[in-house]
């Protein structure tokens, strides 16, 4: 596949990304890991470091780069709600600058390229499951639009790039993915309800709960990731990524009560503007052109994440945590 390549990852500290870097350096490849650390910090990689094939960059993609790589996986962006919509503009800079820069090394140093593509091209959905050919619904203008908008674009760019310059591009769309390395306050709802639940805080669901999504855990997204980047150049994508088994965030909340043993309450809170009712991936492309499928079921792989936030919480609390080398 990707053995003895130099593979540049944006976004490389973060949650994703650093599972990646580590997929790739056991691979072996050997790994440039660029980030700002916007939503991350230097612990995600940091056992990563002695590795002679692993370097890290602090840099931000909104600026040029210059390195000579074989292969870019593009994922510099925050991904939460809390992190996208606390600075919207630089959130639009990143996607869009990010990817004229990050398509324009490729470019130069002729690297296949991949982009960190999402679900939130599809906004609130009015199909059901969503597949790659429909286009989706967003507000242009709203809280979420930076987001939303700014990787739409990015898509743009992506296809742009390959007719007007024949480049390698791949894109996939992620669908909600959970797992260790998660930020323990970046507001998604799997860290929030277990941190939360051992907390023995109250467990906040926005809304009544009947809102769906879809959990895909990283080890499998990374895979998918992984056969994407190692197609031929005739495969593009759009390809979505995720695990179409569809939960609602209220059966979400009392299984995470139910793996920690928690005695928190589930209490309801404001439902965000644009908050999507329904979110599962059609796969259907992704078996056929990659032979992918999720692997992990919901309750194996929040096994694992809760145990890695005990750990994460076990020193007292989380900022704690981070100065001590925890997180
Ligand atoms: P994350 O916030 O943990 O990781 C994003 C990383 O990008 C962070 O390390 C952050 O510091 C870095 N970054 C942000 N702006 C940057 C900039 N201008 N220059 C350099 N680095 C920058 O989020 P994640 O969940 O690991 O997501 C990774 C990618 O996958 C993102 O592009 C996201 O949009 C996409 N994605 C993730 C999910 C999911 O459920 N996790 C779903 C859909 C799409
Ligand atoms: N959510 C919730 N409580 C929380 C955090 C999120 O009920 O503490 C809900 C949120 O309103 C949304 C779903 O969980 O309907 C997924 O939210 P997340 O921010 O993880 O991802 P996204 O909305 O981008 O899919």
């Amino acid at each position: 596949m990707t053995i003895g390549k130099r593979v540049l990852v944006t976004g490389g500290a973060g949650f994703l990304g650093s599972h990646l870097c580590e997929r790739l350096l056991a691979s072996g490849c050997d790994v440039l890991c660029v980030d700002n650390f916007f939503s991350s910090t230097r612990r995600n990689v940091e056992h990563l470091i002695g590795d002679p094939r692993f370097e890290l960059m602090r840099h931000d993609v909104t600026f040029p780069l210059y390195v000579e790589v074989d292969e870019i996986f593009n994922l510099a962006c925050p991904a939460s709600p809390v992190h996208y919509q606390f600075d919207p503009v630089q959130t639009t800079k990143t996607s869009v600058i990010g990817a004229i820069n990050m398509l324009g090394l490729a470019k130069r140093v002729k690297a296949k390229i991949l982009q960190a593509s999402t679900s939130e091209v599809y906004g609130d959905p009015d199909v059901h499951p969503q597949p790659e050919a429909y286009w989706g619904n967003v507000n242009p203008i709203g809280f979420r639009s930076c987001y939303d908008e700014g990787k739409r674009c990015a898509e743009t760019l992506f296809f742009d790039y390959r007719r007007q310059h024949g480049m390698p591009v791949k894109v996939v769309r992620i669908f909600n993915t959970y797992g260790p390395r998660m930020h323990p306050h970046d507001g998604r709802v799997v860290s929030n309800f277990i941190v939360q639940a051992l907390k023995g805080e109250d467990i906040t669901l926005y809304g009544d709960g009947s809102q769906t999504r879809s959990f895909c855990y990283a080890d499998d997204l990374v895979e998918a990731m992984l056969r994407m980047m190692a197609t031929g150049p005739e495969v593009t994508g759009p390809i979505n990524v995720g695990n179409p088994t569809e939960f609602s965030i209220r059966e979400l909340a009392d299984l995470v009560i139910e793996l920690t043993g928690s005695r928190s309450r589930i209490v309801s809170a404001r439902l965000p503007s644009d908050d999507p009712r329904q979110r599962k991936p059609d796969i259907g492309k992704a078996r056929d052109v990659l032979g992918w499928e999720p692997k992990t079921q919901l309750r194996d792989g929040l096994r694992v994440t809760i145990a890695y936030f005990e750990r994460l919480l076990a020193l007292g609390d989380t900022y704690r945590a981070q100065r001590e080398g925890v997180l």
